[in-house]
């Protein structure tokens, strides 16, 4: 925890039910590295406030609104807690609806943008935002030449968690809130819930993905029962979507999904660098692939050379041994 009593904004996501989202726990982790973390919830349920204290915020500002709102209210609500704030930083998560408000918020406040941080840390001049690129091949960094950054964070990216603060301050709700005027991209959404005892890729825990080695959409299935039996998410490679094994939002990598899990296996997959791109975060990486020359296992803590469909049987088996 960094002695700066400066605060950070932390824009909370919230599901369609109002709870704050599984992100939130690395969003005030990060923040309270960095500062003292002010969370923003708008549209959250009764105990969304109470989740984001337990998270570790030191302020939560709540705004009443529906759940699934449109993008322009939460950036009018970004927006005042910003001029009220006065934070060092604004974090966001860094999912498709946290880059679609960071970008228009930062554009609305003429204020610096960072994309994507898998860190943040503070140096002599201010806030600084840690980025792993071209395939996690490097890490770089970035900072606004002035004023306040806004950044989005890669889910599962931040280890770092914030204790609860006793004394947490609650500003409570200020009631429906006022449009700016600015026109919003439609009339009405319609929340569309998909039924799944599995976790979400984005930030998920674990993750087992699989390639073009599955061969067919039917024996994709040896993908999920892998990912079952470890409690994971699914994900696949850009091939195995392309052939319509699995639809695109499963898709990790350049043109998907990033992820950084705890464990991430790959089966099938053979490396490729856009692939790479979204998975090589990941703490630690599983491979299993009959090609011992295959790209992936360049970047592999554990590989296993051999037919996927001869060893995940043994691994589900093993694994459900194992809960006996
Ligand atoms: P392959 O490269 O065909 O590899 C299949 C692997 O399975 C091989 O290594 C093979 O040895 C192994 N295998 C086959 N049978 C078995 C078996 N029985 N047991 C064990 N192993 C077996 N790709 C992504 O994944 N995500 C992206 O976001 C993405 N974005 C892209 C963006 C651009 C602009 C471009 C040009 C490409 C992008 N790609 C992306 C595609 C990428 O370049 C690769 O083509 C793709 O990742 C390959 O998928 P794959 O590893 O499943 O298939």
């Amino acid at each position: 925890m960094s002695s700066s009593e400066n605060p950070i904004l932390v824009l909370v996501d919230v599901d369609p039910a109002g709870d704050v989202a599984s992100s939130t726990a690395a969003l005030i982790g990060a923040a309270s590295t960095i500062g003292r973390p002010v969370a923003l919830i708008v549209g959250g349920s009764a105990d969304a406030a109470e989740q984001a204290a337990q998270a570790g915020a030191a302020e939560i500002i709540s705004e009443e609104g529906d759940a699934a709102l449109l993008t322009v209210p939460i950036i009018d609500a970004l927006q005042r807690a910003y001029e009220g704030v006065r934070p060092d930083a604004v974090l966001i998560s860094n999912s498709i609806a946290g880059r679609d408000v960071a970008g228009r918020f930062a554009v609305r406040a003429k204020l610096a943008l960072s994309v994507d941080a898998v860190g943040v840390s503070r140096d002599d001049e201010g806030i600084v935002a840690h980025h792993s690129v071209y395939g996690g091949a490097y890490l770089t960094d970035s900072a606004p030449t002035f004023g306040t950054p806004v950044i989005t964070v890669r889910q599962g990216a931040i280890d770092a968690r914030a204790e609860r603060i006793d004394d947490a301050v609650f500003t409570g709700a200020t009631g429906a809130f006022p449009v700016s005027g600015v026109a919003a991209t439609a009339g009405t959404i319609d929340a569309v819930e998909q039924a799944s005892s599995r976790p979400e890729l984005r930030g998920a825990a674990r993750v087992v993905s699989g390639g073009r080695g599955l061969a067919s959409k039917e024996k994709f299935v040896l993908v999920e029962e892998l990912a079952d039996a470890l409690g994971a998410a699914v994900g696949a490679s850009r091939a195995a979507v392309d052939a319509g094994y699995i639809p695109q939002s499963h898709q990790v990598g350049q043109t998907g999904v990033s992820v950084s899990p705890q464990l991430y296996v790959a089966l099938g997959i053979s490396g490729a660098i856009q692939h790479r791109a979204g998975m090589q975060t990941s703490k630690t990486i599983v491979a299993i692939n009959k090609d011992a020359e295959a790209p992936i296992f360049d970047v592999a803590d554990f590989g296993i050379v051999g037919d996927l469909f001869t060893v995940v049987p043994q691994v589900i088996a093993a694994l459900e041994a194992r809960k006996k």
